[in-house]
């Protein structure tokens, strides 16, 4: 997703050297947000849904829960210029989401967002931006510790902390991912971008993502050039004879990327690479490097109380729902979907939560 035009909010100010887009996130939380905190009374002490997350999933959840009038608190997570972490997760570093239905002409990833979160808050939901620090889920109601020290006490929770895709960690990657100018690490959002056109591009890394970030990238780019660390590819079998076959695939063996080269006029424009074998470095030609290294699911603070995969994704009880192996806990979006993670899926699953808790929270006789 490259980052990133601000969208227009009256009274908040372009971010002229487009980094984080932390300035303007306070700025939209100042001129938007009316928090409505305010405890309910004794039994109100025990939230009967917490929402962990402000992402597609964490709004829809919280939209759908309070039209069924459970009151829903959302925990939308803390600002800092250093997590990827913030409110409004991944989209906050979008530039232009094109393919949610509903936005015949795109919409800016914070714009969409702040639409969920406004959306959200038309229903009287009550957010607070902080993060879980702590949660604690062996018996009920859980107890959950925010990055404020504050304490809360919830019936069910809802947890929609998205996942954190993967960077190679370099200073010059995370220049020109965070100006917009040709690092991203979703091909679907923003390969069909002008600046990827007959020109081109790399994917770093060799499973399937990068398989499919690469087929995909063949509709637009001149070349697609694989860079993959070893060998031998992790992808699918189907999916590496597919690349391998395909006349603008090329892969760049056993090579490192050492540095991402360019400017701020024209953005990306090489790559340097290392030779793992023999230890030689050269540049490669490109006008876009597109991240496929994995992504981390955010479950740490989950302190191992859920069931999650070999890769730290949330196991889901009943695939067809968004149970979890905790009665009274439910997941939905990226945490738990290393598949699709996407917006939109992301969305659908927030629904199904708020659903199933609606439904689980009814049958403890809790309305
Ligand atoms: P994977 O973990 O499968 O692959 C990550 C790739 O990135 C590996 O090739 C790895 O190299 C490489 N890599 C990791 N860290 C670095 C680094 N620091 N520098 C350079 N390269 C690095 O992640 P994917 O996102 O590809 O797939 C996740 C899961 O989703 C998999 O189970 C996959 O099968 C599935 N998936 C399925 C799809 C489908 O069926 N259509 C599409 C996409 C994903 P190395 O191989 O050396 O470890």
């Amino acid at each position: 997703m490259s980052l990133f035009r601000m969208p227009n909010v009256p009274g908040c100010q372009q971010d002229h050297d487009r980094r984080l887009p932390v300035s303007l996130l306070s700025c939209l939380l100042s001129h938007t947000i009316v928090v409505h905190n305010i405890k309910r009374g004794t039994m109100a002490d025990i939230e009967k849904v917490i929402i962990i997350g402000s992402g597609p999933a964490g709004w829809t959840a919280a939209i759908y829960a309070a039209r069924a009038n459970l009151d829903p608190l959302v925990l939308e997570g803390a600002i800092s210029s250093e997590s990827e972490m913030i409110p409004g997760g991944q989209l906050m570093f979008t530039t232009e989401v094109e393919n949610y239905p509903g936005f015949p002409n795109g919409v800016d990833g914070p714009e969409m967002m702040k639409a969920f979160r406004d959306q959200a808050l038309r229903f009287d939901v009550r957010i607070r931006t902080e993060n879980v620090a702590k949660i604690d889920l062996s018996s009920r109601p859980f107890t959950l510790t925010t990055s404020e020290d504050k304490t809360e006490q919830a019936h069910s929770v809802i947890i929609a902390t998205g996942a954190s895709a993967n960077w190679l960690g370099l200073e010059s990657e995370q220049h020109f991912r965070k100006a917009g100018l040709g690092v991203t690490a979703c091909a679907t959002c923003d390969g069909a971008f002008p600046r990827y056109r007959d020109k081109p591009v790399a994917v770093i890394g060799g499973g399937d993502s990068a398989v499919e970030e690469a087929m995909f990238m063949t509709k637009f780019a001149s070349q697609v050039h694989i860079i993959h660390r070893r060998d031998k590819l992790r992808a699918s079998k189907i999916m590496q004879k597919r690349a391998l076959e395909h006349p603008k695939v090329t892969v760049e063996w056993n090579s490192t990327t050492e540095d991402v080269l360019g400017d701020d006029d024209a953005g990306v424009t090489g790559l340097k690479l290392k030779n793992t074998q023999t230890g030689e470095s050269r540049t490669l030609d490109i006008s876009g490097m597109f991240l496929a290294i994995g992504h981390t699911p955010n479950t740490a603070f989950l302190d191992g109380q859920i069931d999650l995969d070999e890769k730290g994704y949330i196991k889901l009880k009943d695939p067809e729902r968004s149970t979890t192996n905790v009665e009274g806990v439910f997941a939905a979006g990226d945490v738990h979907d290393s598949i699709y993670r996407q917006a939109i899926t992301a969305a659908g699953m927030g629904c199904k939560a708020a659903i199933d808790a609606e439904r689980w929270l009814a049958d403890q006789g809790i309305e």
